[in-house]
């Protein structure tokens, strides 16, 4: 096969070597966690973004999925997943702000089940229909405000927020276990610091991992 051929296809542009740059760059960042890697070298961004930006899908960036979103940076993806997971393995996982799922699609494998909630219905829509073509079954979706959660199914082991928040939302911490964490940006638009909130039984800690870029948790969404 010569170059101009899979370049054509689009095969250069999503093949093994170019995952395998993207996880030797997040090891490179620290990511450690051989779980975690393995899925982001096996989940295929590419069909989490329009098919015009696919070429880019292997780039360690945030890109755009329309309605005015983003789908995550992978490292950020890969840090908050490995955050999660060093804390709780395994268990019950809220996930707020579903997007085009990619959070979703890998964490899903490596916990018993996901909760997620988005409020932009065309969003929901179309990533209920990639997961499964993706054959990932252990997630149950939701329309509705982020800043609820989802009582229902509470208390969660993990929550993890893909979008930034003025302050730490009450009802989320109020849904998590004893002995659960929340993980989640807080601070400003354009510059958030990445908060992991640990209930224990009467009282929670907080830790910070760093600075991050979220879009806005829209209040009362
Ligand atoms: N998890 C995605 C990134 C999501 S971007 C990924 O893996 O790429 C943040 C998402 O949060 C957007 O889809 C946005 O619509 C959603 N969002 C913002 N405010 C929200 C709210 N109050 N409730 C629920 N979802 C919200």
């Amino acid at each position: 096969m010569n170059a101009g051929y899979s370049s054509i296809q689009g095969i250069g542009m999503t093949s093994a070597r170019t995952r395998d740059r993207l996880v030797h760059r997040l090891r490179e960042q620290g990511i450690q966690s051989p779980e975690v890697l393995a899925r982001i070298r096996n989940v295929p961004r590419h069909l989490f973004v329009d098919e015009a930006l696919a070429s880019r899908a292997y780039e360690d960036t945030a890109l755009p999925i329309g309605m005015g979103q983003t789908i995550s940076q992978p490292y950020v993806v890969a840090r908050m997943t490995e955050a999660l997971l060093a804390r709780i393995p395994g268990g019950k996982v809220l996930e707020i702000g579903t997007g085009c799922g990619y959070q979703t699609a890998v964490l899903a494998p490596l916990v018993k089940e996901i909760f997620t909630v988005e409020r932009i219905p065309e969003l929901l829509r179309k990533t209920r229909q990639r997961l499964r073509e993706l054959d990932i079954y252990n997630v149950r979706f939701r329309r509705g405000d982020g800043w609820e959660g989802w009582p229902k199914y509470a208390p969660y082991d993990g929550i993890l927020v893909a979008a930034a928040a003025r302050e730490l939302p009450r009802k989320l911490l109020e849904q998590l276990a004893p002995g659960g964490v929340l993980i989640i940006p807080v601070g400003p638009e354009r510059l958030q610091d990445l908060v992991v909130v640990t209930r224990t039984n009467d009282h929670y800690e907080q830790q910070s991992l760093g600075a991050v870029s979220f879009v806005p948790l829209v209040p009362g969404a």
